[in-house]
């Protein structure tokens, strides 16, 4: 579903030119469920807006079902996203001057789907995410893990083929976090959708089928969850990361 190829990403600051992503190589399956771990400022949040298609390489590609993202158009690439993308993030991004329906229904409508299947999507999203009875409601009043779950369900009211989570779970606490988690989880094996998250949870990250570490802009390592001392393995990476 996604290749990534020889992906590089530098910023500029003042004089001096910052790589943040180092040759990247990576393929992500269709239905994968891809947790991509790392230190502070290893480029993994870069990494999610080039998966996503929110950000452009410096060099090297983003393809989707072999559509490269570069090569689309500002516009083009808007609606590729709207239709076959859902992000998450980690401080939820809802509107605060709409409802939660609203907010559910808001990618909806910069799409035109007619109001009568709009409506009646939301509130199976809402009913998903057990939400039933609160549409009429403002985000603020509702607690985090409440708010993250409409911003899944916002995330999800296109169908996307990818979801995109950057720390879905950093602001909560473990409990609501493995709520979110469990969702999610739900989402990957019955919808079949290709989730990538990226998390500093270890404990997240082991609801991952792979996972992804990236340590100055590179990929470190891969762990895929077959692999039986997987527990042992991740604590000796992260040890190595920290
Ligand atoms: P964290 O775990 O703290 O979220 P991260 O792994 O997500 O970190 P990124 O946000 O991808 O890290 O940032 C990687 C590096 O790229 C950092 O040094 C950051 O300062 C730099 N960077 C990211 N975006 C920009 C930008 N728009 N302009 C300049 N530098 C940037
Ligand atoms: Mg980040």
């Amino acid at each position: 579903m996604i290749e990534v190829t020889d992906l590089q990403r530098e910023f500029k600051s003042g004089e001096e030119v910052i790589q943040v992503l180092k040759h990247v190589q990576l393929s992500i399956s269709t239905g994968e469920f891809v947790a991509i771990m790392g230190p502070s400022g290893s480029g993994k949040s870069t990494l999610l807006q080039l998966l996503g298609g929110l950000d452009t390489p410096t060099k090297g590609e983003v393809r989707m079902n072999d559509i490269a993202l570069h090569e689309l158009s500002e516009k083009e690439r808007t609606l590729f996203r709207r239709r076959n993308i859902g992000f998450i993030f980690q401080n939820y991004q809802l509107l605060p001057m709409l409802t939660v329906a609203e907010n559910i229904a808001f990618p909806l409508d910069a799409d035109n789907v007619p109001q009568v299947e709009i409506k009646s999507r939301v509130n199976r999203l809402l009913k998903a995410v057990d939400l039933e009875g609160k549409g009429d409601m403002f985000p603020s009043v509702l607690s985090g893990g409440q708010q993250q779950r409409i911003a899944i369900a916002r995330a999800l009211s296109n169908q996307p083929r990818l979801i995109l989570g950057d720390e879905p779970t950093g602001n909560l606490d473990r409990k609501t976090g493995t709520t979110i988690l469990n969702l999610l989880s739900k989402m990957h094996r019955e919808e079949k959708q290709t989730i990538v998250m990226v998390t500093h949870d270890i404990f997240a990250a082991g609801y991952a089928d792979r996972v992804i570490m990236l340590k100055d802009g590179k990929i470190e390592a891969e762990i895929e969850r077959e692999e039986a001392n997987k527990d042992e393995l991740m604590a000796s990476f992260l040890a190595e990361l920290n």
